[in-house]
């Protein structure tokens, strides 16, 4: 070993050290909106760092072809950034396709070059890549299309079908154990990556467009996995623990979304959510409901104390954060205590309030966990409630009956006053009615709302028109 090739190996040990570090600090740092956008600057950092160190890596040979790679990255990168918020799930799914491309074709390329004489462990890591990989390529690209709308969103379905899924991916491991145990068989590899293509396509078939996101995430968790498992086959300490720390956020955060929807795993996967409970709204009977116009509204905000603001889906729809916004900053100078309550799964990514109403400036300190705010409502004058349906459903906590029986809600019917702004009494991501809306406490301000909000911040007095 020359000494100048020592030097480069210190180097490049020293940068992804830093790198591993920066990234563990950007996924704590994530978890909360006050230190999210440091989480993102150590993340961005993180990598910039691995990518000089890998540009020092010995094995490089010739850098204009990654000159080139590098130009047409950022040249493919640039517009995907810049994605409309509602946009954003579909936008990951594809980054998840193209990570797990990338996966793919090195674990394919490393079985090229080491076998036959490969060791039945770096074997089964490499064909845990490729599947893995695989799969999350065909199922990254079927789940941003669906939310994409370009598939169709609805659960498709057949007898059998996870039976024949399953069978399937039991194919593709039974061709892994095969190249294990003879891994000179290379023509058998195409086969196990076109059938891991072939499931992941299989996979979201079932799935509903509304539980894409959770799948996302799911799918976010496989593709680490897969890169963790390329980490073993090129010998990556870096790519094992940023693989690691990928796959094991994707998997938590997905079992964070569904017990907060009161889902399992099985049923998300395999539910075909969203087909059933939209055919049983369909024939409900109209039933009452008090109404009230913007210019009511407005009175009955100005005279409350204590206003809690609950956002959901139908903010982000109508890009209402900054209507929104207006209306905290007139309350707020008319003395009013005006505060967001945030459930976890309220829109349709994680953080989707969050990150909204970060946008529009709202103090972080405004923003309250559902947990946290719920024993708040009985002591609340107004809860205003923007576009969110499910999360403030109550049959979820008494109705044994209801799809969202169980899970976790904001219980905005104990305010004295809810006003609800929708444009309809259509129902949500669920497909279920709300007896809130039929309470006698209950006012419903109907109309799109961004423009309902600016009308109320107009009758209150403020706002840009
Ligand atoms: P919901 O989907 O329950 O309800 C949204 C409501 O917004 C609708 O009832 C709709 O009523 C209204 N709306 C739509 N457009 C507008 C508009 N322009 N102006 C005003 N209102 C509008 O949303 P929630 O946020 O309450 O709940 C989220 C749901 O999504 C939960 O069931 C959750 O389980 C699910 N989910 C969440 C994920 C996440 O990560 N956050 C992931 C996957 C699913 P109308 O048409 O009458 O206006």
């Amino acid at each position: 070993m020359t000494p100048e090739f020592a030097g480069n190996q210190i180097i490049i040990e020293v940068l992804y050290l830093i790198a591993s570090v920066l990234f563990i600090l950007s996924l704590k740092w994530m978890s909360s909106p006050t230190s999210a956008r440091h989480g993102i600057w150590a993340g961005e950092a993180g990598m910039l760092l691995a990518i000089c160190g890998t540009l020092l890596h010995h094995g490089i040979v010739d850098y204009r072809l990654l000159a080139i790679a590098l130009v047409l990255g950022t040249i493919i990168g640039i517009p995907l950034g810049r994605v409309a918020m509602t946009a954003v799930p579909q936008r990951t799914a594809l980054s998840h396709a193209f990570g797990a491309l990338c996966v793919t074709l090195v674990g394919s390329a490393e079985f090229y070059l080491q076998t036959p004489h490969i060791s039945p462990f770096l074997m089964s890591v490499l064909s845990v890549e490729v599947i893995l990989g695989g799969l999350t390529i065909t199922g990254s690209l079927m789940a941003a299309g669906k939310l994409q709308e370009i598939l169709p969103q609805r659960p498709m379905t057949y007898k059998g079908q996870n039976v024949v899924n399953f069978l399937l991916l039991a194919v593709a491991l039974v061709i892994a154990v095969y190249l294990v145990l003879h891994p000179d068989a290379r023509n058998l590899f195409p086969f196990m990556i076109l059938i891991a293509l072939a499931f992941g396509v299989l996979l979201i078939i079932p799935i509903g467009g509304a539980d894409m996101p959770t799948v996302i995430s799911l799918l976010n968790g496989y593709a680490g996995l897969s890169a963790a498992a390329m980490g073993f086959v090129l010998d990556s300490k870096l790519l094992i623990i940023a693989g690691a720390l990928d796959g094991s956020s994707g998997l938590i955060l997905s079992i964070i979304m569904s017990k907060a929807m009161n889902r399992s795993f099985s049923n998300v996967l395999f539910g075909a959510f969203g087909q059933v409970q939209t055919s049983a709204a369909a024939g409900k009977e109209e039933r009452p409901v008090r109404s009230a116009t913007a210019e009511e509204a407005a009175a009955i905000l100005a005279a409350a104390n204590k206003v809690v603001v609950v956002p959901g889906y139908g903010m982000a729809v109508a890009q209402a954060q900054h209507k929104v916004r207006e209306l905290f900053d007139s309350l707020s100078k008319r003395g009013v205590d005006v505060r967001f309550a945030i459930h976890p799964v309220a829109g349709r990514m994680p953080g989707h309030m969050n990150v909204l109403l970060a946008e529009a400036d709202i103090p972080y300190d405004r923003l309250i966990e559902m947990d946290e705010i719920n024993g708040d409502f009985a002591q609340t004058d107004v809860a205003l409630v923007i576009g969110a349906n499910d999360v403030t459903n109550p049959a979820a906590r008494s109705d044994t009956t209801s799809p969202i029986y169980g899970m976790p809600i904001l219980d905005v019917d104990k305010a004295h006053t809810v006003m609800v702004i929708k444009r309809s009494m259509s129902p949500g991501f669920a497909g279920i009615d709300n007896p809130l809306y039929y309470l006698d406490n209950n006012l419903m301000l109907f109309g799109d709302a961004k423009a309902f909000v600016g009308s109320i911040v107009r009758e209150l007095g403020g706002g840009h028109g």
